[in-house]
């Protein structure tokens, strides 16, 4: 049986053994089989030794156990690495950012504990999937919609946590963003309810974010400090319909006005879907290569989808429509308008995460296909955020090209992108997809390239929102602001709250003091 860093090995018997008190010994996992489940199937340190390994599990299934495991790992010292559903593929999975953590597994905390349709949120515990809150609200016929990720088997609060983002309407897109509310394990155990919850009779947790005082909640986005053992969720209230516009344009430089149109529409709340830039025509959804040699090809094609009453995105489709005609040359094509609830039939066509129905389907796109024969099996996400302007687009496309030539040298081949995601207001991610497998050789290419990338876009003043684990210290070295100003202000906080520096160690690139490098 692995032991953790820095404990012996009977202290963590003694652990081992409280824990097993706490939640019941079917629920503390020390069997290598057991514990090889919380591997990152997606690691790109696949079976070399820094693959990052969980020592055990240990699963309880309410607040007060949680609060007793945390308590003894605080005795003992063992680190503990909390997750949700632990489905964070593409950013780590379910392992730890420290080797030899002690996973702690909330998924047997799974209860819906609200759903107001009246107030459009939910309240839940870690364990609740996409799927789980969707079966809810469906079994009880209420009229809200959730906003999923593409994966609907992850759960509310596990993506938020990690700074994840979906596919329906602003502002539900931005899942931390859409929060209101948490409550939270500290690294002594102690008990925190954020916002109007820290009220002992509060009537209001879901209805006001930010209560009184400093708003403690982005400590815990991306973060070290705490165990979030419920958070409250704003609701969407089913849009009457849906409708969406196709725009395109055919010289390259155009997507300088195209941009500045879409920004203008989306902060003016016209266009409240997610939209979707690709470079040449639509089906190029990987966004790279645009077919010069066909006539008509257009060189961008943004798609505007809609969300709200008929007559309401009618009007607004028109006035997008009329702002776009400044555009010079600009093709504008009106697509379906859609009435919910969808039809069967609908549902069939529809990628249907736009419309609050979580399901799996993106792991068959990314699958053996004829046009990608030998899937290396998984990917990591590189996700610079750019600034919102046709220029930056243009300037990230140059440096695409010739990083991607200079660097690959033939080698790193099924690297897919850049993708321009508009789904985070104001901004934009330039993701670039890296396949990983079991091929060590071609890993170890994959990640010399991720980490080059990461600096290489640092030295244009981009960095990445969200990260594998394996590359969070590189990417938190790179918001090097003032001598690491931002970094150590972390440091201070996790030494603060977790003097131990038990609770996740490393993850985002915070470790706590004994852990420090240089
Ligand atoms: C093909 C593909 C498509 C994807 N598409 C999307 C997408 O559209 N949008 C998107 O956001 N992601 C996407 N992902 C990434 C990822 O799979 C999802 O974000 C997934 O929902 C995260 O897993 P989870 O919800 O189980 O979170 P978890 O794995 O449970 O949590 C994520 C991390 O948050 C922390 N954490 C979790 N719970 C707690 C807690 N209770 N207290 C303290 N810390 C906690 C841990 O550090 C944990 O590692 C995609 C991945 C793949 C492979």
């Amino acid at each position: 049986m692995a032991v953790p860093p820095n404990v012996n090995p009977a202290d963590f018997e003694a652990a081992l053994s409280l824990w097993r008190s706490a939640v019941g010994a079917d629920w503390v996992f020390t069997a290598a089989e057991d514990v090889a489940l919380y591997r990152d199937a997606y690691s790109p340190y696949w079976a070399e030794p820094e693959e990052r390994l969980a020592s055990a599990a240990v699963a309880p299934a309410t607040l007060e156990q949680v609060q007793a495991v945390v308590r003894t790992a605080n005795r003992y010292r063992i680190p503990l690495y909390a997750i949700s559903t632990g489905r964070n593929l593409a950013y780590g999975g379910s392992a730890p950012a420290l080797s030899g953590s002690v996973v702690l597994d909330l998924k047997r905390m799974n209860r819906v504990l609200e759903v107001n349709e009246r107030n459009a949120y939910a309240l839940v515990e870690p364990g609740v999937s996409y799927f789980d809150l969707y079966d809810h609200i469906t079994k009880a016929g209420l009229d809200v919609w959730i906003d999923a990720p593409d994966p609907g088997w992850g759960s509310l609060i596990g993506n938020a946590l990690d700074g994840g983002g979906g596919w329906t309407a602003s502002p539900f897109r931005d899942h931390f963003g859409s929060h209101c509310g948490m409550e939270v394990v500290l690294a002594d155990g102690e008990v925190v309810r954020t916002g109007m919850g820290a009220l002992p009779n509060a009537k209001s947790w879901q209805h006001y974010k930010w209560g009184h005082g400093p708003w403690v909640d982005g400590l815990f986005r991306q973060g070290n400090m705490g165990i979030v053992t419920k958070m409250g969720f704003y609701l969407m209230p089913r849009p009457e319909a849906y409708i969406s516009g196709t725009v395109q344009v055919y010289r390259e430089e155009d997507v300088v006005a195209l941009l500045d149109t879409l920004n203008l529409l989306e902060n003016q709340h016209v266009v409240n879907g997610s939209t979707a830039l690709y470079y040449g025509d639509l089906e190029n959804i990987y966004g790279s290569v645009r077919d010069q040699a066909t006539p008509g090809t257009p060189a961008w094609s943004l798609v505007l989808p809609i969300y709200g009453p008929e007559k309401v995105i009618r009007a607004q489709l028109e006035y997008a429509r009329d702002k776009f005609a400044r555009v010079p040359g600009m093709r504008f094509v009106e697509g379906e308008l859609l009435r919910t609830p969808l039809t069967a039939e609908a549902q069939k066509r529809v990628h249907q995460v736009n419309f609050g129905i979580p399901i799996l389907a993106i792991f068959s796109m990314l699958g053996r296909s004829p046009a990608n024969p030998a899937p290396a099996g998984g990917h990591i996400g590189f996700s610079p955020v750019i600034p919102r302007t046709g220029e930056s687009v243009l300037e990230y496309q140059r440096y695409y090209r010739e990083n991607m030539a200079a660097m690959s040298a033939g080698k790193e081949t099924g690297i897919v992108g850049p993708v321009f995601l508009t789904n985070w207001e104001r901004s934009m991610v330039a993701l670039m997809m890296f396949p990983i497998g079991r091929d060590k050789a071609s890993n170890s290419r994959m990640r010399l390239a991720f980490a080059r990338w990461v600096t290489k876009a640092a030295e244009h003043g981009w960095a990445e929102y969200r990260a594998p684990t394996p590359f969070q210290d590189l990417v938190a070295q790179t918001y090097s602001f003032n001598n690491h100003a931002l970094l150590h202000l972390c440091e201070t906080i996790k030494d603060a709250v977790d003097p131990n520096g038990i609770l996740s160690p490393g993850r985002y690139g915070v470790w706590p003091k004994h852990l420090r490098k240089g």
